[in-house]
């Protein structure tokens, strides 16, 4: 991607609004772009980072057996009084009226619709267990929008849903899907802290929370001194041993669901081998993917812009041209681009302060230049270091794909 065509332009300031890191770079550098408070565009470089975000989360979900699909974002009001959660969840709920005054829910989340999908599927043993998944918007009436695409009013989820025939196979595999999770996060270069947490209006059991320390998190977290495991602050209470206080954000939320709130109030049932009728267990894991993009700002910035991590980066490297004329530019571009390597190539004639500072700002984790003073070679410089190396283009084309 050539510089002069990338939509849109990095901006000298950010706005006056924003207080926490991923607000300011993401805006300034042209990752994202506010509609109105928790509305956010994911412009085409955040698109990029939260494709590549998603595509980690899909290679994990597939390896535990899940299977992607799609499911609608407007509900009909009976589906969600089947579980009594159009009441129960009012104040999450996004709700409206067609012309013809039926109601509708804009989806927070999708267990009674996969419930409704799972009854008119699955009947027998045969026919479980069963995971599925879908990438989908999210639309939550949150009090207070806040902290860039931390807490959006409508923002993207990862939710995966698995079906059981027993109390300990959903709990297996609720297991399988916590250690998915940590390598999901893992790869995405989050020190990550695994808590107890509630199930808020989703469950009566307790659940598990993916927490990041960060100090623009709304979470407090409790953790066991030397461990990566301990409680958020609503489980914690009453608790006498010491733990050390984090502030945290919440990446990801597992739920072990059962059988009592949803399968039975559905009447979702199954044929056991012995013939009997039994209620479907049932478990529910997300991810916000939006919120990831943020909390990896948030982890990884300094003052001049931010630090992509490799895996989730919009492009592998920045390629700078600080000579007049495009020639050599071009032949490094096009070396790159041959070897696979995904390039945001800064062809424009600003000056070379303007060009060097939007690098930093958009935080690729590899620049390389091309000047006056490199000849045949391009200067290899990372992100997060300070030295810089005379390389041919084919070091580091070798450097970069490795
Ligand atoms: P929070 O406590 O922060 O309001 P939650 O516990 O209500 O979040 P869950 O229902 O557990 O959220 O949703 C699963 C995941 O979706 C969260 O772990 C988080 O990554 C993401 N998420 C939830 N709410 C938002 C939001 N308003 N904006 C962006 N991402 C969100
Ligand atoms: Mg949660």
């Amino acid at each position: 991607m050539r510089y002069s065509q990338l939509f849109p332009k990095t901006l000298r300031e950010a706005p006056k609004s924003a207080i926490t890191a991923n607000h300011k770079f993401l805006v300034r550098a042209g990752f994202v772009d506010q509609l109105m408070a928790g509305s956010w565009t994911l412009l085409p470089m955040g698109w990029r980072v939260v494709g590549k975000i998603n595509q980690i989360i899909r290679e994990e979900m597939n390896n535990i057996g899940g299977q992607e699909m799609l499911m609608p974002l407007l509900h009909p009001k009976e589906i969600w009084n089947q579980t009594g959660r159009w009441e129960a969840a009012d104040e999450v709920m996004y709700k409206l009226k067609d012309t013809r005054g039926k109601e509708y829910a804009l989806s927070f989340t999708h267990e009674e619709i996969v419930m409704d999908l799972v009854k008119k599927f699955v009947h027998s043993y045969k026919d479980l267990p069963l995971a599925v998944y879908h990438f989908s918007t999210k639309f939550r009436n949150e009090l207070r929008a806040q902290g860039g695409v931390l807490r959006g009013r409508e923002f993207l989820m990862k939710d995966l849903y698995s079906l059981h025939v027993s109390e300990e196979d959903l709990m297996g595999y609720y297991e399988k899907v916590k250690q998915a999770y940590i390598k999901v996060f893992r790869r995405i270069g989050f020190d990550i802290y695994v808590t107890e947490a509630s199930g808020g209006v989703f469950t009566d059991k307790h659940t598990h929370e993916f927490q990041v320390v960060a100090d623009a998190g709304e979470d407090t977290i409790y953790i066991k001194p030397g461990t990566h495991e301990g409680f958020n602050k609503e489980v914690f209470e009453g608790r006498e041993e010491d733990y050390e206080v984090k502030r945290s954000i919440e990446v990801g939320n597992i739920f072990p669901l059962g059988v009592a709130k949803y399968a039975e109030k559905m009447g979702v049932y199954f044929t056991d081998k012995d013939g009997s009728k039994k209620p479907v267990w049932f478990g529910s894991y997300g991810i916000g993917s939006t919120r990831v993009m943020g909390t990896a700002v948030e982890v990884r910035h300094d003052d001049r812009g931010i630090i992509w991590p490799k895996s989730i980066a919009p492009y592998d490297v920045h390629l700078v041209n600080l000579r007049a004329g495009d020639q050599e530019g071009v032949r490094v571009y096009e070396g790159l681009q041959k070897a696979g390597v995904e390039v945001l190539y800064d062809e424009t004639d600003r000056s070379a302060g303007e060009k060097l500072a939007d690098a930093d700002l958009i935080g690729i984790p590899v620049r390389l230049v091309v000047s006056e003073k490199t000849g045949d070679k391009v200067e290899w410089k990372e992100r997060d270091k300070d030295r810089t190396e005379l390389l041919s283009v084919e070091e580091a084309i070798k450097r970069v794909v490795q």
